[in-house]
């Protein structure tokens, strides 16, 4: 068995752990004698598996499984969101819990990564079971979140009032108000301006900068987004406003496509009154595989994992792939999309915009001092810049992907901290 199998999961080539181990093993040659430390990066630090039990609506007791993984606590306290999802699993928790490590490495937050998540379709639940579950779910998790040890925040399916829930399970179980323990919570609950829109607003402010440094003039793009949720939405609406014509968003209902743009405000109206977009009037509703065949400049994958297949890079005619979502590229798709000239905005910088302005909530929690709106979007606009340049300086001098080139940055300051901690005891 080679030092970096776990017994506990068996990833394959592009399940999302495994996605994640061929990332990092990509990185190892720029990493200098730092590379001694590489395994750290292959061991989640702790994985705690809860039991949820709730009584249903109809009396009945149902079972969630649920995960909080803390991949790395090297550069400070965990931090990452909460996915309620059918298929999660402790695989997937684990890779998005990594992600978030590299994540927030590279836009040089001090946390390190978790992530957590429950096998549960929350579309099926009541108000009350979804409270219920949410609860049980905090206090299970507990023993190991904190404001100082690990911060939970929304992600797929979970928002403002699940955050609300979390926070008030977890005051009540320490006995006194713990704003800083999740972030992404209701404004008049200690969340903050701007927490809402700030992974979109970075999928743009990125996306904006590399199609400038591609000369891809956003005036009259072809924006094609997958994912209709807080990020492609947002996404999609600042790029519309930009002057690019949306043609194509996919959803969990469907795809709709038009080739002259479709309204946004009309689309994100439909999609809140009726749950989804699919029979929008104002385009075509088409297959979802014709989806990755619509002619576009920028493609936003902005939904789940693994979306971006070898076929599927093949197929896409955009020139810009903008990653609004954790892991939609799998390796060799990402070979792929290099080999014919498209550029990657890598997920791990794209839409780190919401943890930025997450830590920025979690900082005001602290001071109880809260910031205006354009204070925050200024200050993760020149987080967000700085990034995205230094890394691009990276990727150029040793010509590799802005992918490659993140995590070399981002794995060589928690190398770094892991390093200067040393081993305990
Ligand atoms: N769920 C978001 C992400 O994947 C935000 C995490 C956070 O704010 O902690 O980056």
């Amino acid at each position: 068995m080679s030092s970096s199998t776990l017994s506990y999961v068996q990833p394959t080539a592009n399940s999302p752990w495994g996605t994640y181990l061929s990332q990092v093993d990509r990185v190892v040659p720029y990493l200098g004698e730092l590379a001694r430390w590489v395994e750290t990066l292959k061991r989640p630090k702790r994985a705690l598996i809860v039991d949820v039990p709730i009584e249903m609506d109809d009396g009945t007791i149902a079972h969630f499984e649920g995960y909080r993984v803390q991949h790395s606590l090297s550069r400070g306290p965990g931090k990452g969101g909460v996915r309620f999802h059918p298929d999660v699993t402790l695989e997937e928790v684990m890779a998005l819990s990594a992600w978030m490590t590299i994540k927030t490495a590279a836009v040089n937050l001090p946390y390190g990564g978790a992530k957590g998540g429950i096998r549960v379709d929350p579309k099926k639940l009541s108000l009350k079971e979804l409270e219920k579950v949410t609860r049980r779910y905090t206090s299970e998790i507990g023993i190991i979140i904190g404001p100082h040890s690990d911060i939970p925040a929304p992600d797929v399916n979970t928002n403002a009032q699940i955050m609300a829930w979390m926070m008030d399970t977890y005051s009540m179980n320490v006995g006194g108000t713990a704003t800083g323990v999740v972030t992404g919570k209701p404004l008049h609950l200690g969340g903050s301006l701007g927490r809402v829109k700030a992974t979109g607003r970075g999928v743009f402010v990125t996306g904006r900068e590399a199609a400038r440094r591609l000369g891809l003039d956003l005036k009259g793009a072809r924006v094609a987004v997958q994912g209709f949720g807080n990020v492609g939405s947002v996404a999609a609406e600042l790029f519309a406003e930009a002057g690019a014509k949306i043609v194509a968003v996919q959803d969990h209902t469907g795809t709709v496509i038009n080739d002259k743009g479709l309204d946004m405000a009309k689309l994100v109206e439909q999609s809140r009154k009726e749950g989804g977009i699919v029979g929008f009037k104002g385009g075509d509703t088409v297959s979802n595989e014709a989806f990755w065949d619509v002619a576009c400049d920028i493609l936003i994958p902005a939904a789940l994992e693994g979306q971006i297949t070898a076929e599927r890079a093949k197929q896409t005619k955009a020139k810009l792939v903008l990653e609004g979502a954790n892991g939609p590229t799998v390796p060799e798709a990402d070979d792929i999309l290099a080999d014919r000239g498209v550029l990657v905005v890598p997920d791990v910088i794209c839409n780190a915009g919401g943890v930025t302005v997450s830590y920025f909530e979690w900082v005001q929690d602290f001071s109880s001092f809260f910031w205006g709106e354009d204070e925050i979007n200024e200050r993760l606009d020149r987080i967000m810049m700085n990034a995205l340049n230094s890394i691009w300086d990276k990727a150029d001098h040793h010509k590799i992907s802005l992918r490659t080139a993140t995590y070399a940055v981002a794995c060589g300051r928690i190398l770094m901290a892991r390093q200067e901690r040393g081993l305990y005891p």
